[in-house]
């Protein structure tokens, strides 16, 4: 038996509901359905976050309470961003499936108004709206809210600190006054008692245990680090746990570009979500992250709001938010609908007060763990390699391989083929033994600096005219360097491979002479130049691949063709 039969939702929606897979309420569903289908015409105010069920709770009774025969614009749904607005939208055009009378349009900003004023023409009975758009249809007479029965403030907490107070104010003035208000807010701050004192009569009240989930389901966990290391110990987690999945948010536009380009250069599946995108590109970001072809969002308190993704095993504090409020907020878009999640914060040095303040105003206890030094990470990576491996299910093509190899591999013991496969393994197995010199590699800082900690970290580096153009990956790349250089690999540090060029480290007791080794060496009829990147003028590593072209190394030819 599905258990949503037992809050009195009519059996087309139940079937709706079964085939969703809903088949318990969450608790907030639990208190508000009934309590909306049973008082109808009342006012509610709900007290839940984003992620405990909050648009069925008032979807389901909304979709009941509707009366499919009128045309009229009957229902309406403010919501602060578009994507919440979007999936709102589609989560209610879900839940009716069974009702096909029933209309929904979804209209917000950053998108052509035009089109949204032809979808209006048609009947409309419920409006889910971002309120600065919803005004600018009302103004253009798109809109005719003079039935509205019905009116749903969704993250009303976040419509205000969104600065849309005023727009709400004159958007409910637009309806009529024995309307009702279902109010739906993480936090109950003085502005919000203000709209519910103004626009709400004996409001009904249902409330989750907003702690109590967080304290059961969250991990809420926080690293002391340099301000400047933050993005080095985060490649640490990453590379530790490559089934992560999960959103970072930074305080700025900037942040999240300059964030997701490092560690987009260096081969991570990060991706940024912010302001200055397209509706167009941020649909393809979002799309991406859900098909989970994505480990990282990066993304600042703006972009993410709203975003409903089930799956999040992380949440990453790149900098807390200045509002402690916000916590919540962002560590909430993981361990949804029952599901374990991490809430990892990135603090420096002085920001360890604002931890014990956070425990103390949200009631939670944090753990503080350390970022996985250099054994940690060599023998995960080794362990999942194997991992890997032991889990592999044989294609009949190896076997084809195999039996084409005409036992090639004969003479060898299995010791020596196996040394010999792990050697060919050796980039993605080695972890580059310099914790403090890396670590300090991939942020931004004078370049003096930069070269200062470099050299003391015992590597130098250096820049060859080989890339990904050339079909080069990494392995190949250290092989070739390693060969034609005769320095054993694993004087080799780290590899930055770009588009058509690399820069890599080399053990400084052993580079001697390296750039003489390739004077005549040639690949695929073109000279291959291997040069000290000392005179990198101003460049910081960040700004390698963007400023390549500007910083060419002497003798560097830039424009060949395979
Ligand atoms: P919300 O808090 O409304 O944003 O919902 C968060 C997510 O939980 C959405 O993806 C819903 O589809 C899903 N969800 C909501 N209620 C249930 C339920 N009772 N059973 C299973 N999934 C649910």
């Amino acid at each position: 038996m599905n258990h949503f039969s037992k809050l009195g939702l009519s059996p087309s929606i139940i079937e709706v509901l079964d085939q969703l897979g809903f088949e318990r309420p969450t608790p907030v569903q639990e208190q508000a359905i009934p309590l909306l289908l049973d008082n109808d015409p009342t006012d509610l105010i709900g007290l839940a976050q984003t992620g405990t069920g909050k648009t069925a709770a008032f979807g389901l009774p909304l979709i009941e309470l509707i009366d499919t025969k009128n045309k009229a614009t009957q229902a309406l749904i403010m919501a602060p961003t578009r994507e919440l607005g979007q999936q709102t939208a589609k989560m209610l055009v879900d839940f009716s499936k069974n009702n096909r009378a029933l209309n929904i349009e979804v209209v917000y900003g950053g998108a052509p108004i035009s089109n949204q004023m032809r979808a209006l023409r048609k009947p409309t009975q419920i409006i889910v709206a971002t309120p600065g758009r919803l005004l600018d249809l009302i103004r253009r007479k798109a809109v005719q809210l003079n039935n509205v029965k019905y009116v749903v403030l969704d993250e009303a907490d976040e419509m205000l600190n969104m600065g849309f107070k005023e727009d709400i104010d004159s958007i409910l003035s637009h309806t009529l006054e024995d309307r009702v208000t279902w109010l739906f807010s993480a936090t109950m701050p003085p502005e919000i008692r203000k709209i519910i004192n103004k626009y709400m009569d004996a409001p009904l009240e249902v409330s989750i245990n907003t702690q109590e989930k967080i304290n059961k389901d969250i991990s809420h966990q926080y690293v002391t680090t340099k301000t400047a290391n933050k993005l080095p110990a985060l490649k640490r987690f990453l590379d530790l746990q490559p089934d992560m999945k999960g959103i970072m948010f930074c305080r700025t536009r900037r942040e999240t570009k300059k964030i997701s380009d490092e560690l987009g250069n260096l081969g991570y599946s990060v991706e940024a979500l912010h302001g200055d995108l397209s509706q167009g590109q941020r649909d393809a970001v979002m799309g991406r992250f859900k098909s989970r072809s994505m480990q990282l969002l990066i993304a600042t308190d703006v972009a993410a709001r709203g975003i409903d993704v089930n799956d999040l095993t992380h949440v990453i504090h790149h900098t807390l938010p200045d509002q402690l409020d916000s916590y919540t907020h962002r560590s909430g878009r993981t361990a949804r609908i029952g599901k374990k999640g991490i809430s990892l914060v990135f603090i420096n040095t002085r920001e360890g007060k604002r931890i014990t303040e956070l425990e103390r105003k949200i009631k939670v206890k944090f753990e503080r763990i350390e970022v996985p030094g250099y054994e940690e990470l060599r023998s995960t990576r080794i362990n999942n390699w194997v991992q890997s491996i032991l889990n592999t299910k044989v294609d009949k093509r190896a076997e084809k391989i195999l039996e084409e190899l005409h036992g090639q591999f004969a003479h060898l013991s299995k010791e020596d083929l196996l040394q010999r496969i792990i050697t060919t393994q050796l980039d993605q197995l080695m972890v580059k033994n310099t914790s403090e010199g890396n670590l300090n590699e991939t942020h931004r800082e004078s370049t003096d600096k930069r070269e200062r900690k470099r050299d003391s970290s015992g590597f130098n580096r250096y820049f060859v005219n080989l890339g990904l153009i050339d079909g080069m990956t990494k392995v190949d790349l250290i092989n070739f360097l390693s060969d034609v250089a005769s320095i054993d690999r694993k004087f080799f540090g780290e590899l930055s491979l770009q588009k058509n060029c690399a820069y890599f480290d080399v053990d400084k007791t052993k580079d001697r002479g390296i750039s003489n080794s390739f004077r005549r060496i040639e690949f695929e009829g073109r000279s291959i130049r291997v040069n000290r990147d000392d005179d990198r003028n101003k460049r910081t590593r960040s700004s390698w691949s963007k400023q390549k072209d500007k910083s060419k190394p002497k003798n560097f030819k830039p424009h060949y063709k395979r």
